[in-house]
C-alpha cells in the first residue's frame, strides 16, 4: 500500500501478487491489476520467483519493487528481475550480495577503515573460534551472518555458557535462514541505535537523509523509532552520516540503504546495512518532506537524484510507533482475531501506514506489525505528546494489540529525557506489564455485571436464605 501510495502520485500504474488468503487485503484492492500466485503457503507463493516473473509479463509492467521483506534482500531475485528484462527498485545484486551477508559486510566495512565492534569470525579458522572469542572478552553476542529481527543472537557473559549459545544460536540460525554462519561480537552494554538513511545513483551520487534512532526495542526488535536522534554530543551525528555515507560510496551503492550502527557515548560502530526500504522510513520522509519510494523509483528509472547533500534540510521532530498485534503484558504473545471495529486517529502531520482493514481476519501467518502511527512536530516533547494522544485516540477492536503499551512507553520520564537505550525495556519491566491485570478484571466485573444472568443471579435471593424464610427480618 506505501507503494502503490507513491506510484499513484506519479501517475504510474500498479500490479500486485498475492495469495489467496490475502484475496481480501486492501493492498489486493488498491492496486489497478492484481494477480494471484499459488504455493502451500503464502509465503512459498511470495517467494517463488518464477510465478513473479510470470506475473510481471502478464501485467507488462516496466519495473518491480520487491518491498520490505521477502525477496527485498535476495540478490538471486534481484538477478532475475533484470535478466528477464525489468527494471529492480532496490540496489545492484552485487551490493546485496555484499551487504546482505553480515560476515561479508563486516569484512568490507573494516578493510575500508571505518569502525566494527571487536569480534572472531568462526568461518576465518572453525578451529581456533572458541579460542578467539575469549580472547574478545565477556560480554559476547553470538550472531548469525544471515541474522535479521534479532533471531539467532545470544548474549553471553560468563565463558562457561558460551558453548551452550552457539549450538543454540547455530540452530536457530539453520532454522530461520537455512544458514548456520556465527560470529562473535564485543556485546556493548547499553548503547544507542543510531541508523542513517542513504540514497544512491547510478551516476555515484550518495548522499544521507539523516539518522534516526530506534534504541527502544524489545528483544533486538524496534518498536519506537524517531528523527532526529534525542540527543547526540556535538558532532557525532555530523560523523556518524559522513560514515553511512563513505560506505555506501564504498559499497559503490545505488538505491536507498540504511547504515546500522551501535553508539556507545561517542564511540560508534557499523553493525549492518539493510539494502532496502525499511519499516521506519517514515520518519525520515517527515523531517525531509522527502518521498523515498519515489527517489527509489527515479533511480530505479536510471535518473540522477534531483538533489545534493547541502538541499536535505532536516525540520522538526518525528515519532512513529509500530502496533503488533500481540500483548506484552503476556510475554509478547502473539495476537489473532478479526478487526471488528477500526478507527484511527486523525490530525494534522499525523500519518498512518496501515494494512489491514474493519472486518479483516489477523493471523499469526506474517509478522505481527498491523500499522504504523507517526507524528511529526516542530519538537522532540510535542511529537511525543502527539504520538501519545493519537495512540489513545486508536480503536482496534477484535484482536490483542500493544496500543497501551506504547502509550506507556511514550508518557515514561526516561523515554522523554531521552535517556534511552537498547536495554531500556529491559530496565523497565513494569512498562512491559502495565497495570492491565487489574484494570482488565474491573472491566471484566463491570461487563459482566451489564448481562441479564449475572444481574439476574445478583438480585435473586439466594436459594438458601430463601429456604430459611424470613426469621433473620425478625
Ligand atoms: P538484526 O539484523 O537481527 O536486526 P542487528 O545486527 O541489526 O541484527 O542488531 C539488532 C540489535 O541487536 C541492535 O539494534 C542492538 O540492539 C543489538 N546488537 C547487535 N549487535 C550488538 C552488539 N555488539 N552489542 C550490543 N547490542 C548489539
Amino acid at each position: 500500500m506505501r507503494i502503490i501510495k507513491t506510484l499513484r502520485e506519479l501517475k504510474l500504474r500498479s500490479a500486485i501478487v498475492y495469495h489467496d488468503l490475502d484475496a481480501g487485503a486492501p493492498a489486493v484492492s488498491m492496486a489497478d491489476m492484481a494477480i494471484a500466485v499459488s504455493g502451500r503457503t503464502p509465503v512459498a507463493a511470495y517467494l517463488d520467483t518464477a510465478q513473479i516473473i510470470a506475473a510481471a509479463r502478464e501485467a507488462r509492467v516496466g519495473a518491480i519493487h520487491p518491498g520490505y521483506g521477502f525477496l527485498a534482500e535476495n540478490a538471486e531475485f534481484a538477478r532475475t528481475v533484470a535478466e528477464s528484462g525489468f527494471a529492480f527498485v532496490g540496489p545492484t545484486p552485487e551490493s546485496i550480495e555484499l551487504m546482505g551477508d553480515k560476515i561479508r559486510a563486516r569484512n568490507f566495512v573494516q578493510r575500508n577503515g571505518f569502525p566494527v565492534v571487536p569480534s572472531a569470525i568462526e568461518e576465518d579458522d572453525p578451529a581456533s573460534f572458541i579460542l578467539r572469542a575469549r580472547s574478545v572478552g565477556v560480554p559476547l553476542l553470538v550472531k548469525a551472518s544471515a541474522g535479521g529481527g534479532g533471531k539467532g543472537m545470544r548474549i553471553v557473559r560468563d565463558f562457561d555458557t558460551l558453548k551452550n549459545a552457539i549450538a543454540q544460536a547455530r540452530s536457530e540460525a539453520q532454522r530461520y535462514f537455512g544458514d548456520d554462519r556465527l560470529y562473535i561480537e564485543r556485546y556493548i552494554e547499553k548503547p544507542r541505535h543510531i541508523e542513517v538513511q542513504v540514497l544512491g545513483d547510478a551516476f555515484g551520487n550518495v548522499i544521507h537523509l539523516f539518522e534516526r534512532e530506534c534504541s527502544v526495542q524489545r528483544r533486538f526488535q524496534k518498536i519506537i523509532e524517531e528523527a532526529p536522534a534525542s540527543t547526540l554530543p556535538p558532532g557525532l551525528r555530523e560523523r556518524i552520516c559522513e560514515t553511512a555515507v563513505g560506505i555506501a560510496r564504498a559499497a559503490n551503492y545505488r538505491n536507498a540503504g540504511t547504515v546500522e550502527f551501535i553508539v556507545d557515548g561517542e564511540e560508534f560502530y557499523f553493525l549492518e546495512m539493510n539494502t532496502r526500504l525499511q519499516v521506519e522510513h517514515p520518519v525520515t520522509e517527515m523531517i525531509t518532506g522527502i518521498d523515498i519510494v519515489a527517489e527509489q523509483l527515479y533511480v530505479a528509472g536510471g535518473y540522477a537524484l534531483s538533489f545534493s547533500q547541502p538541499d536535505i534540510v532536516s525540520t522538526g521532530h518525528a515519532i512513529e510507533a509500530r502496533v503488533y498485534a500481540e500483548a506484552p503484558e503476556r510475554g509478547f504473545a502473539p495476537a489473532r482475531g478479526k478487526v471488528l471495529v477500526l478507527d484511527y486517529p486523525r490530525g494534522r502531520d499525523l500519518r498512518i501506514d496501515s494494512g489491514i482493514l474493519q472486518g479483516q481476519q489477523i493471523t499469526t501467518a506474517f509478522d505481527p506489525l498491523l500499522a504504523k502511527v507517526i507524528v511529526h512536530s516542530p519538537t522532540r516533547n510535542e511529537a511525543i505528546q502527539k504520538a501519545e494522544r493519537a495512540m489513545q485516540e486508536l480503536v482496534l477492536l477484535g484482536c490483542e494489540t500493544n496500543a497501551s503499551f506504547l502509550a506507556r512507553i511514550l508518557a515514561d520520564e526516561q523515554f522523554l529525557s531521552g535517556q534511552v537505550h537498547t536495554g531500556y525495556l529491559d530496565e523497565n519491566p513494569q512498562l512491559t506489564a502495565g497495570d492491565s491485570a487489574s484494570d482488565l478484571s474491573t472491566f471484566l466485573a463491570a461487563a459482566a455485571l451489564l448481562t441479564r444472568p449475572v444481574r439476574d443471579s445478583a438480585d435473586a435471593v439466594p436459594e438458601l436464605h430463601a429456604s430459611l424464610g424470613g426469621w433473620r427480618n425478625a
